[in-house]
């Protein structure tokens, strides 16, 4: 049960004076996201939602001190109201004003003349503030943050944190209800260790979320202050004690000791045309290791595009294999269950192996087959999608599952696993590398195996970019490519004409080289029927085809060694992420392969950036630690697509150092108190119900 002192925070924000339906739907709508879908916000949910940044009405600078950007108030002499020619609504309404130093000028568009008249009088004086600009090497105002006589301006706060708003709520009326929240917040007990925050002089919970809201300077609300640093660690710590608990109650537990004999893994290793790289020899000994010992394996296999992920697998699935168990791999689509079912059949098949693929498109009578013979133990290895985990689906004895996926299997869905009694070993195998703050963040209960290492004999891939004007030369050289037997990847963003991004379309584009290239060209998106897909794709592997237009259905996983050469239209509306993968389908044999970075100019900074950042590296660690340098750890989108966990008051790309004592504190804490039972430790729970951790309390209770 949650402890009562926090009923306080978990209200409805309804019980709060002011706040009726209306306000309380658009405060819903700006700081709900962890509320469920049709419930109003709690208190809490307002608590954390922190100030971005401030008016200083301290900053009373004369005209000739001003600097641009800077947020100033003025008091100034009103001058001359340049009015715009009527029906012209893009030449702002002007008004010339000064002091004894210099010039301004107040600009509106749109405005209300007379409603100016009144306000902004010719020859009086009032305090103006604002965002001060330059235009024209002019200085001015546009539209003033707060107009004021000599008494208004007594009554305005001096110093005044500003919110992340939203359409349909007032400024004042979010500031007053928040204000109204903080005045009244029951005194919490301290849950962080004494030491910790004697050493970081951090202020208690409740002064350091109070005075963040009630900031009456700078100082709080900048970059990192003890303030957003102490809740930020909350926030941190209840996470890394979730992960903790995981790691203690689920993972650690008892499972099968599976002990393979090697003999399978050996056969399989003198079938492969190819010898393994170190690092993949060193993964699977982890891995072997792992699965050996009584304890449950539930490991992070991390590795770069291209660095031969699914034979480690497929090795780990053998082991099994050899100990009298079987295995699942769990792939995030059809066209890669495909793909892996390509790779293991043909090798299992000669060593005797039986291996099945089950996806959402088996139904009826196959697969009712197909459960069948996996129940009664006649199926090995198991490939599948997101079907392998539904209730109907029995193993005789599953040792292993595999998930080759990127972030969408997070700690809730290992909790699932855990209550569906599942105590097979796990592995979970990244798409890209993440970097290692996102990794303790979303993966801090897992073991960890990193293949830095691609397969020898790679070549570097040229990365080149280059505006979407040359697209001339580029379907010249490509038509030269296919001449040679080179195989084309096309990526275009979109499947449809959009009528508000006039980006290519991969329909049009199929069309276009289609008519070049009769027969050689083939066409996948997202909204094709997956069979349809398949065959595309069989048709490009097999060189049938030349060119693959495409979307980003490709991006994760597909191989395709022959194909060298990466063409990807409006590369700047790409993440680097998702660029790196794109890019990590070529290069993938020893053959010179090639990327080329179609961009619509003019590039804006961070694109430019990404690009840039491309061209230089190949290594997909440092790609994805820059990635997350560019988004920020806070990038919303990002986090939403990628299931990561969501941070409301962390920012995990400047806070990494809190990230790493979170992480080791809370194992600690977990190792030798499993239960959280010790006085020193039970106002962790409060923490842990605060930060809406409550499945990770259920891990407690003894059982
Ligand atoms: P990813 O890690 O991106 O999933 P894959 O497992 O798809 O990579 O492997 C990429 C390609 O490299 C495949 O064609 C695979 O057969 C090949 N490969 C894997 N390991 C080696 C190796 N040790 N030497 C040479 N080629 C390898
Ligand atoms: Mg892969």
């Amino acid at each position: 049960m949650r402890p009562d002192i926090l009923n306080y925070f978990f209200k409805a924000i309804t019980s709060l004076k002011g706040v009726g339906p209306k306000v309380a739907q658009n405060i819903t709508r700006l700081v709900g996201r962890h509320v469920e879908p049709a419930q109003i916000a709690r208190y809490v949910d307002l608590l954390f939602h922190l100030p971005m940044g401030y008016k200083d009405r301290r900053n009373r600078p004369k005209v000739e001190q001003l600097e641009a950007e800077q947020y100033a108030t003025l008091k100034l002499q009103i001058g001359k109201h340049i009015v715009p020619p009527r029906h012209n609504k893009r030449i702002p309404y002007r008004i010339n004003c000064y002091d004894d130093t210099g010039e301004i000028t107040l600009s509106f568009f749109r405005a209300r003349g007379d409603y100016l008249k009144t306000t902004l009088p010719e020859g009086e004086l009032r305090y103006i503030g604002g965002k001060i600009e330059e235009y024209n090497g002019n200085l001015q105002i546009n539209h003033p943050d707060f107009i004021a006589t000599e008494d208004e301006m007594k009554t305005l706060p001096v110093f005044e944190p500003i919110y992340p708003m939203t359409a349909g709520l007032a400024p004042k009326t979010l500031r007053k209800t928040i204000a109204q929240l903080v005045q009244e917040l029951p005194k919490l007990p301290e849950w962080l260790d004494k030491p910790l925050i004697d050493r970081e002089k951090w202020p208690t919970f409740n002064a350091s979320i109070s005075g963040l809201h009630l900031a009456d300077k700078p100082e709080i609300i900048d970059g990192n202050s003890p303030h957003r640093q102490r809740i930020a660690f909350d926030e941190i710590f209840a996470n890394q004690l979730v992960l903790a608990l995981t790691r203690k109650h689920v993972v650690a537990v008892n499972g099968n000791a599976i002990n393979g004999t090697a003999k399978l893994v050996n056969q399989l290793v003198d079938l492969l045309p190819y010898t393994l790289t170190n690092a993949q020899q060193d993964s699977f000994a982890e891995i072997k290791t792992d699965m050996a010992a009584v304890q449950r394996m539930v490991r992070l296999l991390q590795g770069d595009v291209g660095s031969g992920k699914t034979v480690v697998a497929l090795m780990a699935m053998l082991t099994a294999v050899e100990a009298g168990y079987q295995a699942a791999i769990m792939a995030p689509t059809e066209i890669l269950a495909r793909q892996h079912g390509e790779f293991m059949q043909p090798l299992c098949a000669r060593m005797g192996i039986e291996v099945e693929i089950l996806t959402g498109r088996n139904k009826g009578k196959n697969r009712a087959e197909i459960l069948q013979r996996l129940a009664s133990g006649q199926i090995d290895i198991l490939i599948g999608t997101h079907a392998l985990f539904q209730a109907d689906i029995v193993f005789d004895k599953l040792g292993l599952a595999i998930i080759d996926e990127q972030h969408r299997f997070g700690v809730h869905q290992r909790l699932a696993l855990q209550n569906k009694g599942l105590k097979t070993d796990l592995l979970v195998m990244t798409a890209t590398p993440i970097p290692r703050t996102l990794v303790l963040t979303n993966y801090g209960d897992m073991s960890v195996s990193k293949l830095t290492e691609k397969p020898a004999g790679r070549k570097p891939i040229k990365t080149v970019a280059m505006p979407l004007e040359k697209l001339g030369d580029i379907l010249l050289a490509a038509a030269r490519a296919i001449d040679t037997g080179q195989r084309i990847y096309w990526i275009c963003p979109l499947v449809e004409e959009s009528e508000i991004l006039p980006l290519s379309n991969v329909e049009d584009r199929f069309a276009m080289l289609n008519n070049q290239h009769p027969g050689k060209v083939g066409l996948v998106h997202g909204r094709m029927a997956a069979t349809e897909k398949d065959e595309v794709m069989q048709k490009f592997q097999t060189g049938e085809i030349s060119i693959l237009v495409a979307t980003t259905v490709v991006e994760v996983g597909v191989n395709v060694p022959e194909a060298t050469i990466m063409i990807i239209e409006h590369a700047e509306r790409f993440g680097l992420s998702q660029l790196h993968q794109l890019r990590g389908r070529v290069g993938r044999s020893d053959a010179q392969s090639s990327c080329i970075l179609l961009y619509g100019a003019p590039l804006g900074a961070t694109a430019s950036e990404r690009l840039k950042i491309m061209r230089q590296t190949e290594d997909g660690f440092l790609i994805s630690e820059k990635d997350l340098e560019l988004r920020g750890g806070g990038d919303l989108l990002g986090a939403q697509q990628s299931g990561d966990i969501k941070m409301r008051l962390a920012d995990v790309e400047n806070q990494a150092d809190l990230i790493e004592i979170a992480h080791k504190q809370a194992r600690l804490i977990v190792e030798t108190d499993p239960r959280l039972e010790k006085d020193k430790h039970k106002n962790l729970r409060t923490l842990l119900y605060l930060f809406d951790r409550d499945q990770a309390i259920k891990l407690l209770s003894a059982g």
